[in-house]
């Protein structure tokens, strides 16, 4: 009996967030005196899989080879329902990053598993396997007791803080039944935006909205997030007039983050962009209008000019960082 986790990479690099998910799934293991382990797609150095040992990790199963790195949400499922089997597995754990996301559901369904996604505690195993999650966009909480057998949970990015220990896994190569058949799509470049820190995996985000202007003012907010080591966020017009492009949209309709700080300049703080960072664990709003509504959201708020507050924090940051 074992826990498994997919601990999904990308460019040799297991993501923070699957570490995350690791650190789980070996809590949970811990829980039900299991075995965590880990399951990672693509080439990875040994080094770096052994060092899944430190989140909690016992073993590693490694599906080498570079088209696996690109393998898709149906190859990935048909693999990691194989290693479930194969582990003997009655907890699969993933992330609830975009793979995570896509991957989860269809291993579910196909171990014919309940599903929760986007935990965010452990399970009480006190009464049955009740994993608690957000909903309504983070403005209630819900309590779901899993009763199948297999249970899969995707843990919510950002939740649970890295505690790094100093175990090191065992790594096992795991070669699954699939042929060249199951890879129904081909990824054909990856581009990566130099320098940029990816948005859902970000620890500050410094967010920018309406207010300022125009896109040729976002040198402020790239300036502040350069400084503070952050990723660039947006509310969803200013995507919407292409001043960012979407990816950077957050809220209802966008990305849900959940940084340690998150700085919002010149966005109003509609209840649709608040869905997508309310989870953020320190909030600080800088806007002109003192009667703006997010300030009701804020943990620190700033009433002032964008124009004028952005450049002095900026320097302040940069004076500080030295
Ligand atoms: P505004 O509402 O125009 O606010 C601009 C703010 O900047 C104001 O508060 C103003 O006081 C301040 N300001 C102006 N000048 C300055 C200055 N010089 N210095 C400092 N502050 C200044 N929105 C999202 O963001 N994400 C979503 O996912 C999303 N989904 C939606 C889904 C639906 C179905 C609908 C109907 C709407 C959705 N929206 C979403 C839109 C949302 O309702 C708001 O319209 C939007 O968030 C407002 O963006 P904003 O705050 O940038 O702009």
């Amino acid at each position: 009996m074992s826990v498994l986790i997919f601990a999904d990479q990308f460019e040799g690099k297991i993501k923070k967030s699957a570490l995350e998910a690791v650190q789980y799934g070996a809590k949970v293991a811990q829980q039900q005196g299991s075995n965590a382990v880990a399951i990672v797609l693509g080439d990875v150095d040994n080094a770096e899989l052994a060092a899944l040992g430190n989140y909690g990790a016992a073993k590693v199963l490694q599906v080498a080879g570079a088209k696996f790195s690109d393998a898709d949400a149906g190859v990935s499922t048909k693999i990691i329902a194989e290693a479930a089997a194969k582990e003997g597995a009655k907890v699969v754990i993933f992330s609830h990053n975009f793979s995570g996301r896509a991957i989860a559901p269809r291993v579910a369904a196909r171990l014919k598993a309940g599903l929760v996604a986007g935990a965010i505690e452990l399970p009480d195993t006190a009464s049955g396997f009740v994993v608690k999650k957000n909903v309504f966009s983070g403005k209630a909480f819900a309590k779901v007791n899993i009763t199948s057998d297999i249970k899969v949970i995707s843990v919510l990015p950002n939740t649970f803080a890295l505690e790094a220990g100093t175990g090191t896994a065992s790594v096992e190569a795991f070669a699954p039944a699939v042929s060249d058949a199951d890879f129904k799509v081909k990824v054909l470049k990856t581009e990566t935006i130099s320098g940029e820190v990816p948005l859902t995996e970000a620890e500050i985000v410094v967010s920018g909205g309406r207010g300022l202007k125009g896109p040729e003012n976002w040198g402020l907010v790239e300036d502040l997030a350069k400084a503070l080591g952050a990723a660039t966020a947006c509310s969803r017009p200013v995507a919407d007039s292409d001043w960012r492009p979407h990816h950077e949209h957050v809220g209802q309709t966008g990305l849900t983050i959940r940084p340690n700080l998150y700085i919002a300049i010149g966005i109003s703080g509609a209840i649709q962009h608040l869905a997508g960072v309310n989870g953020s664990k320190v909030i600080v709003v800088i806007n002109k209008d003192p009667e703006a509504p997010f300030f009701k959201a804020a943990d620190y708020g700033i009433v002032g000019d964008a124009f004028e507050v952005v450049p002095k924090i900026t320097a302040a940051v940069k004076k500080i960082k030295g």
